[in-house]
């Protein structure tokens, strides 16, 4: 019998996103623009038997949807094998990952294979300069390949996740709409959120979601999908034309959704986050790793997602940047 994991707002956790390295080969200017920090020692990090475990014991309290990302998930040898043991998990209804879409083109079939239900693909920009410019790598064809190649092995329905950044790439916002009605892809277009290493975020850089709609609006114009949004971070949109594709737009700064949120994190090193925004982390891997009875781990893990936080804040004067960036946490 499933139990559940609710806070103290009532808000039950459904999802669990899971951070299977801290290390990246881009150097996404929101992101990691001056690199990692030092490697953490390995020791430090779950294994896969570690991390296949803790899911077990989520799924067990009514966690049914994983995501699987990083730093860049598939800079982790073999993470075809942790994908095929996490899909035998009791209870998984849903297994993703979201990936920079470097080793995609080789290995999308192998994903498929493994089990993966649906797969997100990072891209910031359709102009090879730009795409060098926000990402540090000048790959822009291979990424594209590795979405096509991902929609060859059934990886479909395809997202694209986008931050938009003032300056950089919102002159491209209809074009990657245009992108999305092409190639039937589901965008996300992403507020700048302070989660840079480089502490460079400013509000003067975020576009807002409300602007995003609007600027697509005008060449494409769009409809609000009939779907029920619960604790989904995207406002969902298709286009009025019947083109095929979807836009989806996450305001997290302008509109946040932390009220319906059911989302915690599990960082590489097996750290608890139960918002982005955290200031505390709970160490699930000590407590694993100690003689702890699974009975006492699930009522360590019930104790942690009770105090998960109300909400961000950003923009109030009391908030404060995370010391661990995106690629830490796991977007
Ligand atoms: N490396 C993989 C990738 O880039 O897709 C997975 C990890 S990455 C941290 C997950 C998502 O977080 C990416 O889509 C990325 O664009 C997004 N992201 C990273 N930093 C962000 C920021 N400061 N604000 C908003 N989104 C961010
Ligand atoms: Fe790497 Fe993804 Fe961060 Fe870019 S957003 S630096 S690809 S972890």
């Amino acid at each position: 019998m499933l139990g559940t994991l609710k806070d103290s707002y009532g808000r039950q956790i459904r999802d669990l996103r899971v951070s299977v390295t801290d290390r990246c080969n881009f150097r996404c200017f929101y992101c990691l623009p001056h690199g990692e920090p030092p490697m953490a020692p390995k020791e430090q990090m779950l294994t896969f038997e570690e991390i296949e475990r803790a899911v077990e014991i989520f799924a067990s309290l009514g966690v049914n949807k994983i995501r699987l990302t990083g730093g860049e998930p598939m800079l982790r040898r073999d993470i075809e094998k942790l994908v095929a043991k996490i899909k035998n998990i009791e209870g998984v209804e849903d297994l993703a990952l979201t990936t920079n879409g470097y080793f995609l083109s080789e290995r999308a079939q192998n994903l498929k294979d493994a089990g993966l239900d649906r797969i997100t693909i990072s891209l910031d920009s359709l102009r090879p300069e730009t795409f060098k410019r926000m990402t540090g790598t000048d790959v822009l064809d291979r990424v594209l390949e590795g979405i096509y190649a991902a929609k060859r092995a059934g990886l479909a329905p395809i997202k694209v996740n986008s931050v938009i950044v003032r300056g950089h790439n919102d002159d491209e916002i209809v074009e990657m709409a245009r992108f999305a009605r092409e190639h039937n892809l589901a965008m996300r277009f992403i507020e700048f959120m302070p989660l840079d290493s480089g502490h460079d975020w400013s509000r003067a850089m975020v576009v807002s979601g409300r602007e995003i709609r609007e600027r697509i609006n005008e060449c494409f114009p769009l409809v609000a999908k009939a779907v029920e949004r619960g604790s989904e971070t995207a406002s969902r949109f298709r286009f009025a034309d019947g083109a095929r594709g979807e836009i989806g737009i996450i305001a997290s700064v302008t509109e946040p959704f932390c009220g319906a949120c059911s989302r915690i994190r599990l960082t590489a090193d097996g750290q608890i986050r139960t918002c982005l925004f955290s200031k505390v982390e709970h160490s699930l891997r000590d407590v694993m790793r100690s003689d702890a009875s699974r009975d006492e781990i699930i009522s360590y893990i019930h104790g942690v997602v009770w105090r998960k936080e109300k909400g961000h804040n950003i923009g109030a004067p009391t908030f404060i940047q995370p010391q661990r960036t995106m690629s830490f946490i796991g977007g």
